[in-house]
């Protein structure tokens, strides 16, 4: 028989004992807690299971998602709800887009006093400042792909004092990026060229012969 060893964890000021080796999300559900909200991909995608973290001696919280984060002996966990501000609609332009364009839907970007807490809690570790700044300097094409890895969390708008949403900027950075700056994509081309060209053909016979012998 197995036995698993169990972690004391505090989840939103509570005590449990849950077992080792799960994730934070794992263990919600070993304890039958109701996941309606704060729940999606589990896969580290979509942002959805943003929690507040911190272990026993760190002086500081830590922002992760649940569904990526390991529980540990002494963890202290609260759910955070996302960011609450109404979602701007901002369409496609009919002219190239310039800094003036995300501007008129996102105009409290200006305000960014560069202070870091959107880096710092970022857990796709974009430094979101950096695009923030970028954005300010007029570089669509750069700040949509420092932000390509963005899974809409929200929380670098929950902790920005200056009621910046970076993330939604960064969205909309990349769709004017898509329509008017497509760009080929390179990797991809050069493998089809090179399946095309048999390059991997031998690897390709073997992975077809996987199970004919058994
Ligand atoms: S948290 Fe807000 S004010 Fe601070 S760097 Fe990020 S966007 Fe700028
Ligand atoms: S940029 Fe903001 S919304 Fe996107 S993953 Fe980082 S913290 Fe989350």
């Amino acid at each position: 028989m197995i036995i698993s060893r169990s972690v004391a964890i505090t989840l939103d000021g509570e005590a449990h004992q849950v077992p080792e080796a799960i994730t934070i999300i794992q263990a919600m559900w070993h304890l039958g807690r109701s996941m309606e909200k704060n729940i999606g991909c589990l896969g580290g995608a979509c942002g959805a299971c943003v929690v507040v973290t911190r272990l026993p001696g760190q002086m500081l919280p830590h922002t992760a998602l649940a569904c990526q984060m390991m529980v540990a002996e002494g963890l202290n966990v609260s759910f955070l709800q996302g960011d609450p501000s109404q979602k701007a609609l901002a369409p496609l332009p009919a002219e190239s887009p310039s800094r003036e364009t995300v501007f008129q839907y996102y105009p409290e970007t200006k305000r960014c006093v560069a202070c870091g807490a959107c880096t710092t809690a970022c857990p796709q570790k974009i430094d979101v400042m950096a695009g923030v700044r970028e954005m300010m300097m007029g570089d669509l094409a750069v700040v949509a792909e420092r932000f390509t890895t963005c899974v809409s969390c929200d929380l670098c708008a929950v902790v920005c004092e200056s009621r910046i949403r970076p993330y939604r900027m960064g969205l909309y950075a990349r769709r004017l990026a898509g329509a008017f700056h497509p760009q080929k994509p390179l990797q991809l081309l050069n493998r089809i060229e090179e399946i095309a060209s048999d390059k991997f053909k031998a690897e390709w016979e073997d992975v077809m012969q996987v199970g004919k012998n058994v």
